[in-house]
């Protein structure tokens, strides 16, 4: 085992600057203490690997840009309106697609909602909203009130979805108030968490998805595939183990969105297929996540599919 002092002289102080460091306590005390390869470490740690350029990993990965139709709403696929509520995370994962985007001013809560509520008003093609950010639970619950109150009004929507890390890195953020905004809610509520390995779980998290399924809302997990932290079908079966041990089901495996500075996360997409292979082969059907990337100008996510085989090759 590498102690810390091996990974000292490659952290980045650019890296940092452009993306700073930030990890809740709690996420920190389940990491292995000493251990420089630690999978939840690996997550938030600023690393000069970071500054590995390659063509092809760009700032907008996803066409965020391309796909706003109000300040801080994205339309991309049927039917769902997807909020950038606000640009905060209580964590910053070193992969995260959105490190670039252009954040100031452009989160849905500028201007007191007024400009999202009205596109969404204005679409009966939209008939579930997620909020997503940046992280909508780091907004205070009355404001995310304020927000759930007017999308109320709008009669077009169906389903409520709440895209959140929060749950998982600083499961305190789950409290009455925070359940009680959910309970009141009008429509079936989806909370999509986001745990990359088994050992983001521990037991003040069980707690809080326990609390969060006391509501009736429906608990899935989206996870990353990323190198070095759980690309092996092990870590991957324990996630989605220990996840349904939770309570909450496993939704989607992304393959990376290729953003600068995130190189070295990256698993290749044969190794994906193959790891997602060997989930299939080894867990409950239910268990096992969808394996997709985003493409810009796709309908959907994409699930990944082999390559063809060209039988000559054999
Ligand atoms: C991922 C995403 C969604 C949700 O897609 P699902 O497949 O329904 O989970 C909606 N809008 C945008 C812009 C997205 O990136
Ligand atoms: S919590 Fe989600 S949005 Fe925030 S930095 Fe991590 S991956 Fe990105």
């Amino acid at each position: 085992m590498l102690g810390l002092e091996a990974l000292a002289g490659r952290l980045s102080r650019s890296a940092a600057e452009q993306f700073p460091l930030r990890v809740p306590r709690g996420f920190v005390g389940r990491m292995r203490h000493g251990d420089a390869s630690d999978p939840l470490l690996r997550q938030v740690l600023p690393l000069d690997d970071e500054e590995r350029l390659l063509p092809g990993f760009v700032l907008d990965a996803v066409g965020d840009t391309a796909a706003g139709i109000a300040t801080g709403v994205l339309r991309k696929y049927q039917g769902r309106a997807l909020l950038i509520t606000t640009g905060a995370c209580a964590v910053h994962c070193r992969y995260c697609f959105r490190r670039h985007f252009p954040y100031a001013g452009q989160a849905a809560s500028r201007d007191g909602w007024a400009g999202a509520l009205d596109a969404i008003a204005q679409d009966p093609t939209i008939d579930e909203v997620i909020l997503s950010g940046g992280d909508p639970l780091s907004l205070d619950t009355p404001k995310l009130a304020q927000l759930t109150a007017a999308l109320a009004r709008v009669p077009h929507l169906k389903r409520l979805r709440i895209h959140t890390r929060l749950p998982i890195v600083l499961p305190e953020r789950v409290d009455d108030a925070l359940l009680d905004w959910i309970d009141g809610m009008p429509w079936p509520v989806a909370v999509v968490v986001h745990a990359n390995h088994a050992n983001e779980f521990d037991a003040d998290v069980d707690a809080a998805m326990g609390r969060l399924r006391g509501t009736g809302a429906t608990l899935l997990n989206q996870a990353v595939l990323l190198r070095h932290v759980n690309d092996s079908v092990d870590a991957l079966a324990a996630l989605s183990e220990r996840a349904h041990a939770a309570g909450v089901l496993p939704y989607y495996l992304h393959q990376l969105d290729r953003v600068q500075g995130a190189v070295h996360f990256e698993v290749d997409d044969s190794t994906a297929l193959a790891l997602h292979d060997g989930l299939s082969s080894r867990l409950s059907g239910y268990l096992v996540p969808r394996l997709v990337r985003e493409v810009p100008g796709d309908t959907g996510k994409r699930p990944l599919t082999p390559l063809r085989q060209d039988p000559a090759d054999g």
